[in-house]
């Protein structure tokens, strides 16, 4: 199988594409649609490729024009199997974008249906009888509650999506998940249907039923991390003889360990308090009154040489005194050109070659100062938080470096001292 992504973020296209390289099939993720497709994204043969997007809140019209580009994209790379990625806490607002990018996703492959689910029980989510459980509490009574951007107030997933859409939304309870493959298949029609799942063995049989009709009508797969990565179990087991899902990346030659921290979540939170080493905290009031403030920051980079011992730089845990002085959108921007810069210059002026990003957001700023187009997936240092590989031009040739980016509620306590253990 040939597993065509389309993720709605970057660090949702790395905890996809992680999942399923563990699973057994190789992948890489786009950072962007490119103007023409990479003539080797299935290399492989089979194999699974993720253009990550950044519309998860992006107006609707434009979320489902990226995402069609990008699906045409990997049709024509020779994707056999599109694949709509979407955040396992179904982030989106009455207007979208999960609707409408499934919209634009089974007009591309030619498909009156989608199928999938944002269970992902690894990561601690389930869907029974139609409603989304988040480490056992219903989605709206979870902390997505009161999210800034999408708070999620109803755990009721085709309420939730029906709005969103002008297609039917169907449901395949648990019970009938139970009665197999053939059974959901049976009872997948027109439009979107979501399928209850509460266990691995749950996803097995979603993706043994998308596969049965995937060979008799084109159908988009979607959902969470979960439902993709069944699929490539699938696909691998089918594959005898195959290699390693991570052979044939490049080791990468260590020459610094530096994490950039700007998520300001419960996990990320909880990794800085944990952390060990050297650190600097940016603050967002400093860079607003300072245009100097980076340059203590820049030195300590300079001055800090053993390559084994990673430096920490973190935004401020004072989240709310940012926010008055200077507006959410203006704090935030501060800190991601601050954290970009700091990459930039330890990259490129530095040749550092380890780098770990915590935030969704923030992996966006990083990666786009750092010219970052492709990610080859490697090991996970934990679930859903793969290692990657990427090449970084400044103008006088390109750099490989391995980049870690994590979304911020992801990973335990001590990711930031034990990931770079499995680091290519
Ligand atoms: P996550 O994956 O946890 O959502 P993101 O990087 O996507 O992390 O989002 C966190 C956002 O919050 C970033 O834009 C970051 O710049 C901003 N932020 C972090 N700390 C602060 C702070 N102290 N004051 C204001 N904004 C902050």
């Amino acid at each position: 199988m040939r597993l065509g992504a389309v993720a709605d973020d970057v660090t949702g296209a790395c905890d996809l594409a992680g999942r399923v390289v563990e699973a057994g099939l190789p992948a890489t993720v786009l950072l962007g649609t490119p103007d023409d497709a990479p003539g080797d994204l299935f290399e492989a043969g089979a194999g699974c490729a993720v253009v990550a997007l950044k519309v998860r809140t992006a107006p609707a019209a434009e979320a489902a024009s990226a995402s069609a580009a990008a699906a045409r994209l990997l049709l024509g790379a020779g994707a056999t199997q599109l694949y709509h990625k979407y955040c396992s806490t179904f982030d989106s607002t009455p207007a979208g974008n999960i609707g409408p990018i499934a919209d634009a996703l089974a007009s591309v492959a030619g498909a009156t249906a989608t199928v999938g689910t944002p269970a992902t029980p690894g990561a601690g989510r389930t869907q029974y009888q139609g409603t989304l459980f988040v480490d056992g509490v219903p989605l709206a009574e979870s902390s997505m509650r009161d999210h800034p951007l999408t708070p999620m107030r109803d755990s009721d997933l085709v309420r939730v999506l029906s709005p969103q859409t002008p297609a039917p939304v169907g449901l395949v309870r648990w019970q009938d998940v139970r009665r197999g493959a053939d059974a959901v298949a049976g009872m997948v029609g027109d439009g979107h249907v979501l399928v209850d799942a509460l266990t691995e063995a749950d996803l097995d049989v979603i993706a043994e039923a998308i596969g049965r009709i995937a060979a008799q009508r084109p159908v988009v797969a979607g959902g969470g991390a979960g439902v993709a990565t069944a699929l490539a179990r699938a696909a691998a087991s089918t594959s005898l003889g195959h290699a390693p899902a991570t052979a044939g990346l490049p080791a990468v030659p260590l020459t610094g360990r530096l994490i950039l921290a700007g998520s300001a979540s419960a996990a990320t939170r909880g990794q800085i308090a944990a952390f060990r080493g050297e650190r600097h905290v940016l603050d967002p009031l400093d860079l607003a009154r300072d245009p100097h403030a980076l340059t203590p920051i820049r030195d300590a980079l300079a001055a800090h040489t053993d390559p084994l011992a990673p430096i920490l730089i973190h935004a401020s845990g004072d989240v709310a005194a940012a926010q008055t002085a200077l507006g959410a959108e203006r704090a935030a921007a501060l800190l991601e050109d601050a954290l970009a810069e700091l990459a930039a210059f330890a990259v490129h002026a530095l040749g550092r070659s380890h780098l770990l990003v915590a935030g969704g957001e923030t992996s966006g700023a990083v990666t786009a100062r750092l010219g970052l187009s492709r990610l080859r997936i490697g090991a996970q240092a934990a679930p859903g938080v793969p290692w990657a590989v990427s090449s970084s031009d400044a103008g006088d040739g390109p750099r490989t470096i391995a980049v870690l980016l994590k979304s911020g509620n992801f990973g335990g306590p001590d990711l930031f001292t034990d990931a770079w253990e499995v680091s290519p």
